[in-house]
């Protein structure tokens, strides 16, 4: 690919100046690992200094330098209402002056429960934690608790968090027995854990054909987000449903991204109810804090039954279902209305069709895949439908493409293998500046791969 109209603009103006995040990037650097409290914020995949921000508002946020972004990054999801949305900071001011955490029940949490339980319909109980991490660490338990097995199913790509036996991810995407993805990962955890191919019903069923009775549950993202957006193949879930029941191992589906984000019951409410029957859990987060720390999963009371102070698996936590944290959470819930999904419906066909078009126009390869209003955007020709295919793209590209848009004041997820958010406060004011800037961040995609191929 060489010569193409719109593939001699400089990228020399970027990483663009930041002074003031620079600044703030160099004291974190002397007291925090890579400066940064998680690792993706780092900007380590597209260069160049991270945006630390000092304020949001609606659809923006405004950094150290001052400068405004259009943030379709959304505190990687739960941000779904817009930065600061009224309702959710009077429901957090009351419930902050009425005190911080109790560690006692309190009516917030009954409150935050119901409406889980109301949306999503398989989901019979939950339990509160504070991060999706726990929510999916504790729902391994309970499967292993329940069924008295030890090993566990995931797919390669999916995230569920950094749990030691969920960090697995074997990235030759062959079905293989997994080697951890982390240091400090016991090899004996790792042994434990069995990961596949997404999308890959035939590796399923050889898996359980070899080592069904040690089966204790597949973990599943309820349609994967953090290898890109890869959504389930038709009769995907069904399949694994199917697989599980005939062997006796539960099925988790991880809805910490799409739960109430893809519709108001998540994926679930998107793709189910399944005709094999429903997920027996489910986990949750992101939206359901409203931008605080709340989590939770839920699913068949039997199997919630077996927790303490019910049943013999333990779990526990100080701040589990924190005053603060579950009004954000229920406030949010109860703000996320039709119109609301309708907004983020329309919002996200009018950027994925502009996005599609200036690609193409400059000629960039691309596949652009959905679930519901969350989507991602793979430099590559052919559709995604496991980390094999998420992992041949063109990530240069993606860094050219990312780098002009946040000098164009777009921040985006600063990854190719990651979603883009959007907020039911995105007005057609924010979408025409993002709109605004596609047009050079394609020809920098276009120079990136020129470059690559010259
Ligand atoms: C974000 C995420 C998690 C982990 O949640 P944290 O709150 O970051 O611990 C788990 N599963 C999925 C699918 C996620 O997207």
């Amino acid at each position: 690919m060489t010569d193409r109209p719109g593939t001699t603009a400089s990228i020399a103006a970027y990483p663009m100046e930041a002074p003031a995040s620079q600044a703030l990037l160099d004291r974190a650097l002397a007291v925090t690992p890579g400066g940064v409290n998680s690792p993706v914020r780092a900007f380590r995949a597209v260069g160049g200094t991270p945006r630390f921000m000092v304020s949001g508002h609606g659809p923006y946020l405004r950094d150290a330098d001052g400068r405004e972004y259009v943030d379709l990054v959304c505190s990687w999801g739960p941000m779904i209402l817009g930065h600061a949305h009224p309702a959710v900071l009077e429901a957090v001011t009351t419930a902050a002056g009425r005190g911080f955490s109790f560690g006692t029940p309190s009516e917030n949490e009954v409150a935050l429960a119901e409406e889980i339980v109301a949306r999503v319909e398989p989901v019979e109980q939950v339990r509160l934690v504070s991060s999706g991490t726990e929510a999916t660490m504790s729902a391994i338990r309970l499967a292993r608790g329940f069924t008295g097995r030890s090993v566990i199913v995931k797919f390669a790509g999916c995230y569920h968090g950094h749990v030691d036996s969920l960090l697995a991810a074997a990235g030759s995407g062959v079905a293989t027995f997994a080697l951890p993805d982390s240091a400090g990962v016991p090899k004996e955890m790792a042994a434990e854990t069995i990961v596949l191919p997404y999308n890959d019903l035939a590796a399923l069923e050889a898996a359980f054909a070899e080592r069904g009775q040690e089966i204790a549950a597949v973990i599943t993202e309820a349609s994967p987000g953090n290898m890109g957006v890869v959504p389930p193949a038709p009769g995907f879930t069904e399949g694994l449903r199917r697989v599980t029941t005939e062997h006796g191992a539960l099925l988790v589906s991880d809805e910490v991204m799409t739960g109430f984000r893809c519709s108001a019951a998540g994926w679930y409410g998107l793709e189910g109810p399944y005709a094999a029957g429903a997920p027996d859990l489910f986990t949750f987060g992101k939206v359901m804090g409203g931008g605080f720390p709340a989590a939770a999963f839920g699913g068949r009371a039997d199997v919630m039954a077996m927790l303490a102070p019910l049943g013999p698996v333990y779990q526990a936590g100080t701040l589990s279902g924190n005053p603060v944290a579950t009004a954000a959470g229920l406030a949010t819930l109860q703000h996320c209305t039709p119109e609301v999904y309708d907004r983020l419906t329309t919002v996200a066909d009018t950027l994925t069709a502009a996005l599609g078009d200036e690609l193409g126009k400059a000629g960039v390869p691309h596949v652009i895949q959905r679930a519901g209003s969350m989507f991602s955007v793979f430099f590559r020709e052919g559709a995604v439908v496991n980390y094999d295919d998420a992992k041949d793209q063109h990530v240069p590209a993606f860094a050219a493409f990312f780098h002009s848009m946040l000098s164009q004041g777009v921040h985006l997820p600063p990854s190719a293998f990651e979603a883009w958010f959007l907020s039911a406060a995105h007005d057609d004011a924010a979408v025409d500046r993002v709109l605004a800037a596609l047009p050079a961040a394609a020809s920098e995609a276009a120079a990136a791969f020129a470059r690559i191929d010259a």
